[in-house]
């Protein structure tokens, strides 16, 4: 701490001379490296740790960096160049923050800037042009309103457009943008000019803030409900830990319907209450409007929302409005496990097991995980709830790595649905060839002859999941990816994973027969299959190709909870976080979808979404159903789910787990070559193996493969990947090995990818 000066209240800053440890941002993939820098004397004393700053790189006048550290560079100072200016007065990095972003490095074998970006405003990353800015914009206010008053009579019959402006702004207390002034005033910039230069208006420059909510007030605030025994204990327990001032992991796991909601929002009251903030994370932001009402009509105008259906500068707004501390609680998606709450005491993950907390793009991390590293360095607790927590999660429990508490009940001892299973090898046989079983379609009937909703559920949108020319067997296929196309109303057949569209051909492409047919379904096909059988039926259908415009999503759940369809259609959309009292029965059209993944949580998936959409059902006053329709009735996991036996496929999945050596057991690390050319990937992907195979060796480390990964093809590009399977540090250990020789050879054209604790390995 030599080069630098402690000051009580700013921490340290760095004098002249101080040499500073620099990441500088490049926008070369990994290059990750520390430069040095010194301070200048016109710097002298406001230089401090996490501060963005310009500097000289290279050939280049000015590029943005990130001071981590200081000293020693290892080379004469003088050598060295000086920090050009500082983007920010404050730093926007704290140490802790600082910390994590390391912490990623070294776990997801990313480059640091790319970690340290993660906690920096939306739109700082892009280039000059697009960046996110302040939007300003100019007000006009009164200088002296009584001295206006006057004024304005004297006006009215010479300017009775300067008149106009004075009685407007009379009318506002608050200052009101120039824009809006004159429309209200109908008055030309000349009227607006003209009653500046006279002294009696001012006029100035403020920056706006874009709003995610657009003005709409928040909800009326319910009175809190009375917790139930089940909460109270819960909530007694968190407010502890919360008091404790120690980082604490904490499992809520509470059955669907038992009132989780409640007691984040107690918590969070709790941190509130004790000076700090909050950052619930949602899986899917857009599609809990419900969720974001319900909090904001307690925490009122303190809640900040980020989510990627926000615009850029929306996001910007809201980071900066929750680093100046104005928005104590943040909810969020994925990212906003890095917003910078100020004086942090509380992170909820809801519905912690859901996939989307998994980044799938570099820094490729999982928000459970960043969420207990800043916890940790932060002094907060974490709460991961859910009512069917990953395996992995639920075996740290009972490790005692985490606080366990439970709502086994539903609120009000609601019962869960019944859950029938039905066998569709049965139905074929007994010549039923709808997608409906006989048991689901009279259960659907009955509850719209009641004037009752119902949720249909099939993890696949679409008309048909492919077509097969029954003459050849030619199935179409997507020419960028090793995929089936899927037939989408009206003779569109698309590809789901680089969303490439082709005409339906009328004839096989192949024999030229007639006989292409579509096989499978998707929620198209249902929405309209549902029409056609059933008169009293009046369907709506959620997935990503009906809600791909903004607020469509909201909509939907809007006109289907006022009643206006009765039938919900949907892809896993509909299984998260909605709440319809009317809906009485829940069909899962195919259960397989996801049972058959090459995957080895596929059948966690499975047990997940099934208990999640059986969770729809009966959360209103009447009882509700569920009717799940499988090839498979006898797996444990469907057996489970239909059992709402957690604990039951907890056992039988632990054991598999325990068998195959697979997570909590190890951990897993995922190495993807892929490029262009074919031969290229396979021979970087095989040599990496080969020249690793020494080294995993003494690591103790497993390798599963390489070989060609499921989707051998992807948006013209070839795959290959190789699954080590090992203790944490030695798998990344070497995972990170291969990644540096693979860039120390610049095998050209081929990229490689390390993705640690994969969430999908296709
Ligand atoms: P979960 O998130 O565990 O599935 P929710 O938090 O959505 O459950 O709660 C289910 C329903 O019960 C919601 O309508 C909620 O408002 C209501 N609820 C929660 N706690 C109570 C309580 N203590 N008394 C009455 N109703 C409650
Ligand atoms: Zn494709």
């Amino acid at each position: 701490m030599d080069a630098a000066r402690s000051s009580p209240d700013q921490g340290c800053f760095f004098v002249t001379g101080t040499v500073c440890e620099v990441i500088v941002d490049l926008h070369v993939p990994d290059v990750d490296r520390v430069f040095h820098y010194t301070v200048p004397p016109e710097l002298e004393g406001r230089v401090r740790l996490g501060h963005r700053v310009l500097v000289p790189f290279g050939h280049r006048p000015r590029v943005e960096g990130y001071i981590i550290g200081f000293g020693p560079a290892g080379v004469p100072r003088d050598r060295l160049k000086s920090i050009l200016a500082l983007l920010d007065e404050e730093p926007l990095l704290t140490p802790a923050q600082i910390e994590v972003a390391r912490w990623m490095r070294d776990r997801y074998v990313c480059p640091l800037v790319q970690a340290l970006q993660c906690f920096l405003p939306p739109g700082s990353r892009l280039r000059s042009g697009r960046t996110a800015r302040a939007l300003r914009q100019k007000v006009a206010r009164l200088a002296d309103p009584p001295a206006a008053g006057a004024a304005r009579e004297a006006l009215a019959r010479r300017a009775p457009k300067q008149a106009a402006i004075i009685q407007v702004l009379l009318e506002n207390e608050a200052p009101l943008p120039s824009a809006e002034l004159l429309r209200r005033a109908q008055a030309p910039r000349s009227a607006l000019h003209a009653v500046v230069q006279k002294g009696i208006v001012i006029e100035e420059e403020q920056t706006a803030r874009r709003d995610p909510f657009h003005g709409r007030p928040a909800p009326h605030a319910r009175r809190p409900h009375a917790l139930t025994e089940d909460q109270q204990r819960a909530l007694s327990r968190i407010r502890e830990a919360l008091r404790g001032g120690e980082p604490r992991r904490v499992l809520l796991q509470g059955v669907t319907g038992s009132g989780k909601t409640e007691v984040y929002l107690q918590a969070m009251a709790e941190a509130l209450a004790q000076g700090r903030g909050a950052i619930l994370l949602v899986p899917e932001i857009a599609l809990t409007p419900q969720t974001v009402a319900y909090f904001r009509a307690h925490f009122r105008e303190r809640v900040a929302v980020l989510h990627s259906r926000l615009s850029l500068g929306e996001r910007y707004d809201q980071w900066w409005r929750i680093f100046e501390g104005e928005l104590p609680v943040v909810i969020g998606a994925r990212s906003a496990v890095f917003a910078p709450v100020k004086k942090l005491g509380l992170i909820i993950l809801d519905e912690e097991h859901e996939t989307s907390y998994k980044q799938e793009e570099s820094p490729r991390y999982h928000a459970r995980d960043v969420a207990w590293a800043r916890a940790q360095r932060e002094g907060a607790v974490l709460i991961m709830g859910s009512a069917t927590p990953a395996v992995e999660v639920r075996w740290a429990a009972e490790a005692g790595e985490a606080l366990w508490l439970s709502l086994p009940r539903r609120v009000h001892r609601r019962p869960l649905p019944r859950v029938e299973t039905v066998d569709l090898r049965g139905e074929l046989l007994a010549g039923n060839r709808s997608m409906f079983s006989r048991t689901l379609s009279e259960k659907l009937e009955a509850a719209l002859d009641r004037g009752e909703q119902a949720v249909l559920f099939m993890n696949r949108r679409g008309m048909a999941s492919f077509l097969l020319c029954r003459e050849c067997g030619y199935v179409p296929r997507c020419t960028q990816c090793e995929v089936s196309l899927t037939l989408h109303d009206p003779g569109i057949l698309r590809c789901h994973y680089c969303d490439a569209a082709h005409r339906l051909p009328e004839a096989c492409p192949q024999c030229g027969g007639p006989y292409l047919r579509p096989f499978g379904g998707g929620t198209q096909r249902i929405e309209q299959e549902v029409k056609r059988l059933f008169p009293k039926a009046r369907p709506v259908r959620m997935d990503v190709d009906t809600t791909a415009r903004k607020g469509a999503h909201e909509r939907i759940v809007e006109a289907f909870a006022a009643g206006r369809f009765n039938v919900l259609v949907g892809t896993q959309m509909v299984a998260k976080g909605l709440h319809f009292p009317g809906v009485t029965l829940v069909g899962v059209v195919s259960a397989d979808t996801a049972l058959n993944l090459p995957d080895f949580r596929a059948a966690e998936r499975t047990f997940q979404l099934l208990s999640q959409v059986a969770g729809r059902a009966g959360r209103g006053e009447r009882a509700g159903e569920v009717v799940i329709q499988t090839y498979a009735p006898d797996h444990y996991a469907i057996r489970a789910a239909a059992a709402h036996d957690y604990e039951g496929f907890y056992r039988a999945e632990l054991a598999y787990r325990r068998r195959t050596g697979y997570p909590p057991f190890s951990t897993l690390v995922r190495l993807v070559w892929s490029g262009e050319g074919e031969e290229e990937v396979v021979r970087a992907a095989q040599a990496a193996g080969a020249a690793a195979a020494g080294d995993l060796r003494s690591l103790g480390v497993e390798a599963l493969g390489p070989s060609p990964a499921p989707l051998s093809r992807l948006q013209g590009r070839y795959r290959w990947h190789l699954i080590l399977k090992g203790e944490g540090e030695p798998a990344i250990e070497a995972a990170r090995r291969i990644k540096e020789a693979h860039e120390a050879t610049g095998s050209s054209g081929v990229r490689l990818t390390v993705d640690v604790d994969p969430v999908g390995m296709l």
